[in-house]
């Protein structure tokens, strides 16, 4: 077969990150629908929903649906996150692909999301591993590392902290990890020089960068990344999501954006851009009233705009 390898895996994240920082819930039949807006788009990886507490977070009681939904799709990476073992069980059991556990850097930040510090959060990845391996070896573990580049409650987060911390999961058994500017602090100099930290200490098993808009500085965070040799990014499509318990922190990067710097680099998503702006219509009826954000959805593209070629990668393979 002569298909394409994209140069760069976008790795959707409003179904999950997105819907639980706003106050409506999504019907599971939108939920659904924008999904399928996501796959059509030529989107690979969808972070689908977190398997928590119907109680703590009402948006996603229909997880075992919507991941039941996206699983009819081939060729798709379905992703749940899970904050400990309990989530992680029923995620294995929905049959999930991939699983991220979100491991913050920041004691308090820490304390304040899943009431347990890095040290217990890391023997959580470890359980979780264990239960990976005895129900669904397949399945890939991602940690997160969120707060990576600073925390509103904690304020500096070392760097000495973070690198310790990823190399920590990976030792406890996750496949990969990646950081995350949960809180919007980070600046293009900070990224690579903590990736490239982070990569010394874990190889090919650094994970995603998962940025936030939050300063403006989404996407020169996520392109000081790829420069030091980052290929998979979270988004969210119009931007929707943030960290409930972070205050003051909004906005993922705007998957619309983002594919269209990558595409106009010359470099390949796989991601349709028009089909994805189009997705935002399923945001529209399903969410009605929530603000739509996106700086290229807004203006249109460029007259006489195309993408890459879809045959010709134009960087090697994938770091
Ligand atoms: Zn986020």
């Amino acid at each position: 077969m002569n298909i394409s390898v994209p140069d760069i895996l976008i790795s959707e994240v409003g179904p999950r990150d997105g819907l639980q920082s706003v106050k409506a819930t999504m019907r599971t039949a939108d939920k659904c629908q924008w999904i399928d807006s996501l796959v059509a788009a030529g989107l690979r990886e969808i972070e689908v929903c977190s398997f928590v507490p119907a109680k703590t977070l009402p948006q996603m009681a229909d997880a075992v649906e919507v991941v039941r939904h996206a699983l009819t799709h081939r060729g798709v990476t379905v992703m749940a996150l899970v904050p400990n073992r309990r989530g992680a069980e029923s995620a294995l059991k929905a049959g999930v692909h991939k699983l991220t556990i979100p491991v913050s850097a920041s004691t308090a930040h820490s304390l304040a999301n899943v009431r347990k510090t890095p040290e217990e959060m890391v023997e959580e990845v470890r359980a979780i591993v264990a239960l990976r391996d005895a129900m669904a070896p397949s399945v890939k573990v991602e940690a997160g590392i969120s707060t990576a580049f600073g925390c509103t409650l904690q304020g500096v987060v070392a760097e000495e902290d973070v690198v310790w911390l990823a190399k920590k999961c990976i030792m406890a058994g996750a496949d990969e990890s990646g950081l995350s500017d949960t809180t919007g602090m980070a600046n293009p100099a900070q990224v690579r020089r903590l990736f490239d930290k982070v990569r010394a200490a874990i190889g090919d098993k650094t994970g995603a960068a998962h940025m936030h808009n939050t300063r403006g500085l989404g996407l020169a965070n996520c392109l000081a990344a790829y420069d030091v040799g980052v290929r998979t990014f979270d988004s969210s499509l119009a931007g929707l999501g943030g960290c409930p318990y972070a205050p003051g922190a909004s906005g993922n990067v705007v998957t619309e954006d983002l594919v269209f710097m990558f595409e106009s680099m010359g470099l390949n998503t796989g991601v349709n851009i028009e089909r994805l702006i189009a997705a935002r219509e399923f945001l529209r009826v399903g969410l009605p009233g929530e603000p739509l954000y996106g700086m290229v959805p807004e203006a249109g593209l460029p007259k006489g705009w195309t993408a890459p070629k879809r045959q010709h990668s134009v960087v090697g393979s994938a770091a």
